[in-house]
């Protein structure tokens, strides 16, 4: 099998739109951080670690993606983490970002919003000024969370939104619609921030419509569920809906069992606009091209899916269209 297409996703400048920042948090650097902070976990060593990263669901995930969290007190942490991301956009040819953090998760021990912005606004300054790394900053609110949480997020955060540029909704889908955020969304339009979504990852499609309709996303991310809903197929192709699809994290969290089962091709070849991204890189096995090695290993990856699926990465941001252009430009 011909791997023009990986060799030409390998070689391409890329934007990656759907990356966790507290999900790049590499056990290395839990460790260090833990150390460093006193904070006590469960585990000691690397190998505790990889062992308790077989979890088997969403919940059991997440039980542990806010355990790792825990670790990050100081300014400097936040820093840490931002930088080291940035450094593997570099090594991977991503040369634009689209990072979404949690402030509830930090806000709730007790750390500052100022506290975590400004050590990724630092580690991200630095990254434009050592080699031009394009990134923006997304506020997600916690939908396990009632939204009179997140508004009260939303109104801490007001003073730093220049800072951010979007506003999105993650952690546990399943008994948590997007309708439940409708106000939240409003305060965000009204302020003027870009608006996405996590939906239809365990949820079905549905949640996929609620979100676009009531809460008003520009971007759905993962929206995988889609694929058993044609007509919704057809209208996210007709509207231009980009979809932040996040291969190795649906299977590490069994939303498929196989790659081979995944739908993403299938969904690029209806005209759907989807996008490969890492979610949660250090827990889900690799960051934005071990994803592209995975479903090249899994589905095979022709040249024209991997050009219209890196073509995506760029159309489906919220860069200016000026910007766009720019980065498109490059990759005739
Ligand atoms: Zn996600």
């Amino acid at each position: 099998m011909s791997k023009a297409g990986l060799q030409f996703v390998e070689r391409a400048p890329k934007a990656e739109l759907h990356v966790h920042i507290e999900g790049t948090l590499e056990p290395d650097l839990l460790l260090l951080l833990a150390e460093k902070n006193a904070i006590s976990l469960p585990y000691r060593t690397l190998d505790d670690i990889s062992r308790a990263y077989q979890f088997g669901d969403l919940q059991s995930f997440l039980d542990l993606y806010y355990l790792g969290a825990s670790v990050l007190v100081e300014e400097d942490d936040f820093y840490e983490l931002m930088w080291r991301y940035l450094c593997q956009c570099r090594n991977e040819g991503i040369v634009h970002t689209e990072i979404m953090f949690d402030p509830q998760t930090h806000i709730q021990r007790g750390v500052g919003l100022e506290t975590v912005l400004s050590g990724f606004s630092r580690a991200i300054a630095k990254a434009e000024q050592d080699w031009q790394q394009s990134v923006l900053l997304i506020l997600c609110l916690l939908r396990d969370l009632s939204e009179s949480e997140g508004l009260q997020t939303l109104r801490q955060a007001k003073p730093l939104l220049e800072q951010i540029t979007a506003i999105g909704l993650d952690s546990a889908e399943v008994g948590n619609p997007p309708g439940k955020f409708k106000q939240a969304f409003k305060l965000a339009t009204d302020w003027g921030l870009r608006k996405v979504a996590h939906a239809g990852e365990e949820a079905g499609p549905e949640f996929i419509k609620a979100a676009l309709v009531e809460l008003g996303v520009e971007r759905i991310d993962h929206g995988v569920q889609c694929a058993n809903d044609p007509e919704l197929v057809l209208s996210l192709a007709q509207a231009k809906v980009p979809l932040t699809v996040c291969p190795l994290s649906n299977v590490r969290l069994k939303v498929y069992n196989d790659l081979n089962q995944h739908p993403i091709l299938r969904l690029l070849d209806s005209g759907v606009q989807v996008t490969v991204n890492s979610d949660d890189p250090a827990y889900f096995g690799g960051y934005l091209m071990a994803n592209f090695n995975a479903l090249e290993r899994a589905l095979g990856l022709t040249e024209l899916q991997s050009r219209q699926l890196v073509r995506n990465s760029f159309t489906g941001s919220f860069l200016s269209e000026e910007r766009k252009t720019c980065y498109l430009d490059q990759l005739q």
